[in-house]
């Protein structure tokens, strides 16, 4: 017999792995009384095809998962794949945009079913793949995330939380993507570093009858068209440039409304000048000193990135061209006293990388009151240990600062 020089998987793979199919190796068993073992796969998303990410996972898990069964398990690695809502409804979004269609168009039910069509194609390929690459799923019982079974594990877990008093339904400020139109939770959101500007604007006070003082306050702000909605203007109580200001009010430019003078933390006095606009329904910082000083939320942006009614002369403009109006009448106004280059962190859609607008809007949320106290508990005896050390500091610093969690999206 001759060896052939090249060894060639495809000659040879496909056919073993039909052949463990076939055999039902990896079938885990009812009936059994041995010990058990199972697992559950993370599902992939059914976007495209596996990458090498899966692989690697797919790999550490399986190497669990076969030792386990070599052991003497009565062994489930359960394989599924993953419907990812907004990540599906993106591609499909993106080819129907190659053929100049769009989803508004095409209607929502039209749309759906264009959906289903990728899934079955997409999960189809991805399962294909895993077999093909000898994965030992039990592939009798494979599971997509919004089969009946699964949603109705959703719905006993949501009504569980519910009931426990651990997910609610509010009016707070969220991750807004107007491209997606959707709320988003703080794991889509990108953090991209970029050279921004901090425009500094003057805003007259005035007096108990309402008439200007001469005197003004310079805030500054990296989103000048927010300052429309401003409804405060923050000073620190510890800060004696302007102490003798506060009770006042300013009138804010360009809408000639008057506001008032509060006294805040949210105010620093070693950051810029020392004063900050206040502007509750465009900024999650602004929206806590909002609720602690009873300020009203006046909502200049709304959920295409447009500016809305509110907004006065700048109604129905996109945020970004009211920006240039608003610096340049601000100039004309001579109530800008400054430009200064200034980095910041730019927040964008982890999907379609649109900027997103932080805004206020109902939706739901998960408490993180409980969880984050039981895992800092869990590193704090000992019983879970962070490598390197020194991320402990991190970890704690993530479990203190979380914010409830919002699991609502706006999708078809
Ligand atoms: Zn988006």
């Amino acid at each position: 017999m001759q060896l052939e020089k090249v060894y060639e998987p495809q000659r040879f793979e496909p056919r073993w792995a039909q052949w463990w199919l076939d055999e039902a190796l990896y079938a885990a068993d009812n009936t059994s009384t041995k010990p058990m073992f199972s697992l559950v796969i993370p599902p992939p998303n059914v976007t495209g095809s596996l990458h090498m990410g899966h692989m690697l996972e797919h790999t550490m898990i399986d190497m669990v998962v076969r030792w386990r069964r070599m052991c003497g398990y009565n062994t489930l690695w359960l394989p599924g794949t993953d419907h990812a809502g907004i990540a599906t409804q993106m591609v499909v979004e993106r080819q129907l945009g190659q053929q100049g269609i769009k989803r508004l168009d095409l209607g929502r039910e039209k749309f759906e079913e264009k959906v289903w069509e990728w899934k079955a194609l997409s999960g189809g390929r991805i399962v294909e793949q895993m077999k093909r690459t000898g994965a030992s799923c039990d592939w009798t019982r494979e599971r997509f995330t919004m089969d009946e079974g699964l949603s109705r594990a959703v719905r006993e877990v949501f009504v569980g939380l519910w009931e426990r008093g651990l997910v609610y339904r509010g009016e707070y400020m969220v991750n807004w993507c107007p491209r997606c139109n959707t709320a988003l939770s703080d794991l889509e959101v990108a953090h991209d570093d970029t050279q921004g500007s901090l425009w500094h604007i003057q805003y007259p006070v005035i007096d108990a009858a309402g008439a200007l003082t001469g005197d003004h306050l310079v805030v500054a702000t990296t989103r000048p068209e927010t300052m429309l909605g401003d409804t405060g203007v923050a000073i620190n109580a510890k800060d004696e440039r302007y102490l003798h200001l506060h009770g006042l009010r300013v009138r804010l430019p360009l809408m000639n409304r008057d506001i008032p003078i509060i006294l805040d933390d949210l105010a620093d006095p070693a950051f810029g000048t020392g004063v900050v606009k206040v502007t509750p329904a465009h900024d999650p910082n602004d929206f806590e000193a909002g609720k602690r000083h009873n300020l009203p939320h006046v909502k200049v942006i709304n959920e295409h990135a447009q500016m809305t009614a509110e907004a006065g002369p700048y109604a129905g403009m996109d945020r970004f061209d009211a920006r240039k109006k608003i610096v340049a009448d601000l100039e004309a106004l001579g109530l800008l006293a400054g430009i200064q280059p200034h980095n910041l962190s730019v927040t964008k859609c982890d999907r379609c990388t649109t900027i997103l607008e932080p805004l206020v809007s109902k939706q739901w949320f998960v408490s993180m009151k409980p969880s984050p106290r039981k895992a800092m508990a869990a590193v704090e005896d000992g019983r879970t240990t962070i490598e390197p050390e020194q991320w402990r500091t991190t970890y704690f610093h993530w479990m203190r600062n979380i914010r409830d969690w919002c699991v609502s999206r706006q999708l078809w």
